[in-house]
């Protein structure tokens, strides 16, 4: 009998061909996705892995969210051989344009899953991640925004109109945020380090949307050194009750793992099993407010082995039989 419900990593090879290490020193690296499959398929998961290929999305879908002029550029970039865009953080290489489609192409295939019916629960094991490029800007090793263009999908797709997106990576999702903030349909919760100590220097507690989305960005900055009291507090309390109030018709998370006390990319100090109450609390709150319609898409996290500690608690926890 086993423990945990089936666990779906919907993943693709090409991430690994977006290749950072011209920079040696670069965190983002193919060994963030190569290492934890070997890590999840050696370790307490492994007979419920369930690995799926993402799908190219449609540019038409890129295009709700970011500029063609921009992806017209990125592609040129990359095809160029030029060695990064905009700024020397986004290193790029000849596949990353295609990278970064299938990257986002991963949250599209997980919510067709979803929305079949499929058993189990979804996890985008993806990069570039997203959640800091904004519609013509590459920004903190993101180019095009996953969760962003996943939320325009699930609802012009599957008329899902109420998305919640959760973000836990301990940077501010500066571009989920400018993607929504006039727009009541989706709301945007983030838990990060505060923007005075933190990149990109965003998300500060009274920003709290704008125009028709007053009231659906919700940022909470942590001071450094927080960790798991203060997360569980604020999931239990704040994120409860957001989402009490909001109804959504379905959950995206944001899912980053630099928040970890051993990932020196910021001054958060989460455990690794934290990511396994907050996977156990997401499972619960999806169950009970959108009929388990949740998916989680890679972030950051940047510590090889914390982060592969890391997802697998998450997904211990999000998958985990309670026994109701
Ligand atoms: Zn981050």
């Amino acid at each position: 009998m086993s423990d945990f419900y089936k666990i779906n990593i919907v993943t693709h090879d090409i991430y690994r061909l977006h290749d950072t290490s011209g920079d040696k020193y670069h965190p983002e690296k193919p060994g963030r996705i190569t290492s934890v499959v070997e890590h999840l398929k050696k370790g307490m998961l492994s007979t419920n892995l369930n690995f799926i290929e993402a799908n190219c999305p449609e540019r038409e879908w890129i295009l709700k969210i970011h500029n063609n002029n921009y992806l017209l550029r990125f592609e040129e970039a990359c095809l160029a051989g030029k060695e990064y865009l905009a700024h020397p953080d986004n290193r790029i290489s000849y596949n990353s344009f295609e990278a970064a489609f299938y990257s986002c192409g991963s949250g599209l295939t997980s919510i067709d899953y979803v929305e079949k019916q499929t058993d189990g629960v979804f996890f985008c094991l993806s990069r570039p991640p997203g959640h800091h490029s904004e519609t013509s800007l590459a920004l903190g090793f993101c180019f095009i925004n996953n969760v962003a263009v996943a939320a325009k999908y699930w609802q012009e797709k599957y008329n899902r109109e109420r998305i919640f997106v959760l973000d836990f990576d301990a940077h501010h999702g500066n571009g989920i945020q400018a993607s929504f903030e006039e727009d009541p349909s989706v709301f945007y919760a983030s838990i990060h380090e505060h923007p005075t100590f933190s990149f990109p220097g965003t998300g500060y507690a009274d920003d709290n949307g704008s125009g028709k989305g007053i009231g659906a960005t919700l940022n909470i900055p942590l001071k450094p050194g927080s960790g798991d009291k203060q997360v569980l507090e604020i999931m239990d309390t704040t994120i409860y009750d957001a989402l009490e109030r909001f109804k959504p018709d379905a959950i995206i998370v944001a899912a980053g793992f630099d928040a970890h006390i051993d990932d020196d990319m910021s001054g958060l100090a989460f455990s690794t099993r934290l990511y396994g109450e907050i996977g156990m609390r997401l499972f619960v709150m999806a169950k009970k407010f959108c009929d388990g319609r949740i998916i989680s898409i890679l972030e950051g996290g940047y510590n090889i082995n914390a982060l592969c500690n890391s997802i697998e608690t998450y997904l211990a926890g999000i998958s985990i039989k309670t026994g109701e």
